[in-house]
């Protein structure tokens, strides 16, 4: 039986070669961002829950770690939110504790970093990596169209607060959408946000794949440096659409089930299942089309290429 919680390995812009970890029920999410690359949000919470029992992933973690594979990361992330799981400390201490070599990652929408509790789990991972896109509650609501009951400012005081606890990595992902949250005003508010945050590292992301509302652009290289320079963050790293070659995968599985493998998890061009699995493009290509022909894949153009995706399948987000 193919796991139910693992993914990957893929190969993120972010983290090199990543094994994915979703503890979280399709779309289960404190937001529902204009942005999100999963579609709609269909659970809209903030309540925490143990939506599988903890066991069954660290049973499919031991499988697929039993021969020790070469990663840059092992993940929290998926199609929604996973601080919402309360299996979040208890899968990151079950890393830790047997299989102390890998570097353990979360990506959050940060949300949740208000409750102590969470920030506690949190802090057991080597590295933390929340998003932030505006200071200010109107902007906020616009990005995100959040749960009801959330504040902007009680999110970035509680990032501060984790900040302050936190002796691993804390890279901050500031997202850019322009025209929303790249105004002067709109800047000036993360600027202070940052420094208040003081995370040792500060991103730079913007639109990478087809988002729920097709009115969101993705930002220009040129503005995206602008808006470092603006920040005064001339450390702030650009998140590269053009990850680097990898091969580790080629080997996994079979052609046709890895590149399936791939697209239940994300959207993807033929170059970035190239770069994912280390096929070639003709191989890709001729893979694509044969699935396509099935009805198992269907295609989209969106700004930056074309996409494929299975279909009609719930696909988890590593890039949260
Ligand atoms: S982008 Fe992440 S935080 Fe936003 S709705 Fe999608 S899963 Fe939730």
């Amino acid at each position: 039986m193919p796991p139910k919680h693992i993914f990957g390995p893929v190969l993120s812009r972010r983290l090199g070669i990543s094994l994915g970890i979703d503890l979280i029920p399709y779309k289960t999410c404190s937001y529902n961002c204009v942005y999100c690359e999963c579609g709609p949000t269909t659970d809209k919470t903030i309540t925490r829950q143990a939506f599988f029992p903890t066991h069954d992933v660290t049973a499919e973690l031991r499988t697929v770690l039993a021969s020790r594979p070469h990663l840059d990361s092992i993940t929290l992330a998926g199609s929604g939110e996973p601080t919402l799981s309360k299996s979040v400390g208890p899968v990151i201490t079950f890393v830790k504790h047997n299989y102390p070599e890998y570097i353990m990652s979360v990506l959050t929408n940060g949300s949740l970093m208000t409750n102590r509790g969470v920030r506690d789990e949190l802090a057991l991972a080597d590295r933390v990596i929340p998003t932030l896109t505006s200071a200010s509650q109107e902007t906020f609501e616009r990005i995100h169209r959040p749960h009801p009951s959330l504040r902007i400012a009680a999110i970035i005081t509680g990032m501060v607060q984790f900040r302050k606890m936190y002796s691993g990595a804390f890279w901050l992902e500031v997202f850019i959408i322009p025209g929303v949250n790249t105004t002067a005003e709109e800047l000036a508010g993360l600027n202070d946000a940052i420094l208040r945050i003081n995370p040792d590292q500060v991103q730079l992301n913007t639109l990478d794949r087809p988002p729920v509302e097709g009115w969101v652009e993705a930002a220009t290289d040129t503005e995206l440096e602008r808006i470092r320079d603006v920040l005064g963050r001339s450390d702030a790293g650009i998140v590269s659409r053009k990850p680097p070659i990898s091969h580790v995968t080629k080997a996994m599985t079979e052609a046709g089930d890895l590149i399936q493998a791939t697209l239940c998890r994300r959207q993807s061009t033929v170059e970035d299942i190239v770069r994912t699995t280390g096929l070639t493009g003709v191989e890709v290509t001729k893979i694509l089309g044969m699935l396509e022909r099935a009805g198992t894949v269907t295609s989209q153009r969106g700004t930056c290429g074309v996409f494929y995706a299975i279909c009609q399948k719930n696909t988890p987000n590593e890039d949260s």
